[in-house]
């Protein structure tokens, strides 16, 4: 039977910011009493992009807010001034994330190589201002655009999750206590699903650097001629910096921590070789259980036969933890360094061009009778009533002439208007004149 892999997934809300307003404001200059219109358009809103960092194991950090949103662009002002676009958020992932759309399920990007990066939201586009609407019947036009939305959506962000650091060790060594010890030491992790859901998995976040400890069950002496033990968890291993070999230095079920090293180490080189070759640390555990000087006595041994880096701790007392925690990190930091440097992309970010709908056909307005009123609607209105600021002087005025130009007129004919029926645009009534 083979077990699906560790999935870290999170689902998280991106927003580009929105893009800022155009400005309708008039030159002021000494002796010319009206000036011209000098307002600037409205800034870009940010952007949203995810960026694969390769300090990262999982997707905790990530999960820690819900939303992410960009910042809105600025307004335009006189003089021409255009607004400052806003701010672009990036949100760091572990390499290894593939980003999906929540609502269609679709792949938007695979974020396989430290570096990369991907846009997930673009910012809105800043809307005109008023130098753009100068014409020959509005030389002074009051009117400019609003800014348009950023773009939205819901994120599923899934992570294979890959160990950075293996256990392995004899049963009742205090495997499961270490990593429960050291995945607690921060107490936001407690919150974390999967550390709840699979025990033989904790992450532990050290500076900077986070990095995923797992357990390697079933590795008992004999293990690797018995079927499939353990094999579950090879792929999920194999990959990892360094292994962590757990002992119980105090011998207090009777075994020797000597022999109970060189039996897993045999076990190990059976199991996978690839394993057994990587970088090792032994951790002395359960020195709370013995007296200094047999402590002593016990690590010379053990540090003589195996020739290894030991560090004894106690789960219980705290003892030794922190330093083992530090060693980890920097193996794991540095593994992650050799092997991200040669596969580090430094994308050129793509940004494409801020949102801005394309407008609606022209011949989108729709008139519905009720009566003696006539609502005038459909996608073109909707569009233009938001784009435009109908409270500007000339905003309304822009937007009727718009309609008009695209046959409003002849749709209220054909809709059976007569003179003095009500028209309703945009919340607004007025009375029809043939
Ligand atoms: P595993 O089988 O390797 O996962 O070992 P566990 O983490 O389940 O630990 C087995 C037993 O050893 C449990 O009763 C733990 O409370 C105990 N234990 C673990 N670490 C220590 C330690 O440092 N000192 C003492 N005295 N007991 C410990
Ligand atoms: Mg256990």
């Amino acid at each position: 039977m083979q077990k699906a892999d560790f999935i870290d997934r999170i689902v998280i809300y991106v927003k580009g910011g929105k893009g800022g307003d155009g400005s309708a404001s008039f030159r002021h200059e000494k002796y010319v009493p009206k000036g011209g219109p000098d307002g600037g358009d409205g800034g870009n809103g940010g952007y949203v992009f995810l960026k694969a960092n390769p300090n990262l194991s999982t997707l905790l950090s990530v999960s820690e807010k819900k939303k992410y949103i960009a910042e809105n662009g600025e307004n335009g002002k006189g003089k021409k001034m255009h607004g400052r676009n806003g701010k672009d958020v990036v949100i760091d992932v572990p390499v290894g994330t593939v980003v999906k759309d929540f609502e269609t399920g679709e792949i938007i990007a695979d974020l396989d190589k430290p570096g990369m990066v991907v846009c997930v939201a673009r910012g809105g586009k800043g809307g005109r201002g008023n130098v753009h609407f100068k014409s020959s019947t509005m030389r002074a036009p009051k009117i400019s655009e609003r800014g348009f939305e950023g773009e939205e959506r819901r994120l599923v962000l899934e992570l294979k999750l890959l160990a950075d650091v293996g256990l392995v060790g004899y049963p009742n060594v205090g495997k499961s206590s270490f990593i429960s010890k050291i995945s607690n030491a921060k107490p936001k992790i407690a919150n974390y699903p999967f550390t709840t859901i699979i025990p033989n998995l904790g992450v532990v976040t050290v500076n900077e650097l986070q990095f995923v400890v797992a357990d390697i069950p079933g590795l008992i002496k004999g293990a690797s001629k018995g079927a499939g033990l353990g094999n579950v968890f090879l792929r999920h291993v194999e990959r990892c910096s360094v292994i962590a070999h757990i002992i119980d230095i105090s011998g207090m079920e009777g075994r020797d921590p000597v022999q109970d090293y060189f039996d897993i180490r045999n076990e190990l080189e059976h199991f996978s070789n690839e394993l057994a070759q990587k970088e090792e640390i032994i951790i002395a555990n359960k020195i709370d259980l013995i007296s200094k000087e047999e402590l002593e006595k016990r690590l010379e041994e053990l540090r003589k036969e195996t020739g290894k880096q030991i560090f004894p701790t106690s789960i219980i007392t705290g003892e030794g933890i922190e330093k083992v925690v530090y060693k980890l990190a920097e193996i794991v930091k540095e593994s992650k360094k050799f092997h991200t440097q040669s596969e580090v992309v430094n994308e050129q970010i793509k940004r494409p061009k801020p949102l801005w709908k394309e407008l609606p056909e022209r011949f989108n307005i729709e008139i519905i009778k009720e009566g003696n009123d006539f609502i005038v609607t459909g996608t073109y209105v909707e569009e233009w009533a938001k784009r435009l600021n109908l409270n500007q002087k000339d905003g309304y005025r822009k937007f009727m002439e718009l309609l008009e130009k695209n046959g409003l007129e002849k749709k209220l004919k054909e809709a059976g208007i007569k003179d003095g029926d009500t028209v309703w645009v945009a919340q607004r009534a007025f009375e029809y004149k043939e």
